[in-house]
């Protein structure tokens, strides 16, 4: 029988219950001889005769369990499982409040011609995500300036989805030449163009992973397409810059030898409020500071900060 008892040296964080006369857990099989049944009158008159032995009526040492039972604060610490300190760069706050100082003109490339700058205001939204995911198709291994320019000239024929399915591949080269890999975008461009009318109604899919299904987008593309067109942040864009900077400052935990790698190492840390503002910071930064060859460390506000200023 269990007699629920309070501890009066622990009675705040746990309750103590005796359970006498009852099997306790871990106590084993019950052995011969041990806390038997009660024997009638006539047996135990029988039992001593047996034995010719008198019958003695020995006390019997009765079984006291003690158990605990966690109160419910400690049952809920319990259950919490152990959490990893986040990882994250030792001078990244600094490090990002230097790279925003170098930043605050806003006169990169990126600023005046990033794809939020390139598709036409005056268009329905629909149009305008479509414009805003072509001219990230057409940015990738392209400079800005070249980007811009190829989607002024879609724009004045009037860039929709129909348009450009009524354009014949020749025609829809030279008007993108010459951005990068510009005969492969032809075909990408006409077959997300296809999928986009079949599909979607002519409108760009709002989740990532219907993004990158389309031929030609990747998951920098894709995130991009998020935020700027339908302003939902998914995830931080990486490009060449972003990936370079990155391993550049020390913000990746060990090297990194992908833009998708360096995504995931980013997102691990970085605080999600963050994820849209970095990548328009560190591509300007890269375009006009930490470039890929020969980054001008000397006027470079990280200089002392940086783990790779040394070696380069
Ligand atoms: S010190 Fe040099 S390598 Fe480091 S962030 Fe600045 S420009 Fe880039």
């Amino acid at each position: 029988m269990c007699s629920p008892q309070k501890s009066g040296m622990n009675a705040l964080s746990m309750r103590m219950v005796t359970r006498s006369g009852s099997r306790c857990p871990g106590a084993g099989p019950r052995r011969h001889g041990e806390d038997p049944a009660p024997l009638q009158k006539g047996e135990a008159v029988a039992e001593g005769k047996q034995s010719h032995r008198p019958v003695k009526h020995q006390r019997k040492a009765r079984r006291l369990c003690v158990a605990y039972e966690a109160s419910d604060g400690e049952k809920d610490k319990r259950a919490e499982p152990l959490k990893e300190p986040v990882w994250e760069p030792q001078d990244w706050q600094q490090q990002l409040a230097n790279i925003r100082t170098m930043r605050s003109r806003k006169d990169a490339p990126v600023d005046q011609l990033g794809a939020e700058h390139c598709y036409d205001p005056s268009a329905s939204p629909k149009v305008r995500r479509y414009q805003v995911l072509l001219s990230l198709m057409l940015s990738s291994q392209t400079k800005d300036q070249v980007t811009a320019g190829a989607m002024q000239r879609l724009r004045a024929r009037g860039l929709t989805v129909d348009n450009i399915l009524q354009t014949d591949d020749s025609m829809l080269g030279q008007l993108i030449y010459p951005v990068g890999f510009w005969r492969n975008k032809v075909k990408y461009i006409k077959q997300t163009s296809a999928i986009l009318q079949q599909r979607y109604g002519g409108d760009i899919p709002a989740s990532v992973a219907e993004l990158v299904a389309l031929p030609g987008v990747g998951p920098k593309m894709a995130h991009l397409a998020m935020a700027v067109a339908w302003g939902t942040v998914s995830g931080i864009a990486v490009d060449t810059h972003v990936h370079r900077i990155a391993n550049r400052l020390g913000w990746t935990r060990r090297a990194t030898k992908s833009p998708e790698e360096t995504r995931a190492a980013l997102e691990a840390w970085l605080p999600r409020e963050l994820w849209s503002e970095i990548n328009g910071l560190l591509v300007g930064f890269g375009q006009q500071t930490c470039q890929p060859v020969h980054p001008r460390c000397g006027a470079c506000l990280n200089q002392a900060l940086c783990p790779a200023a040394q070696g380069l």
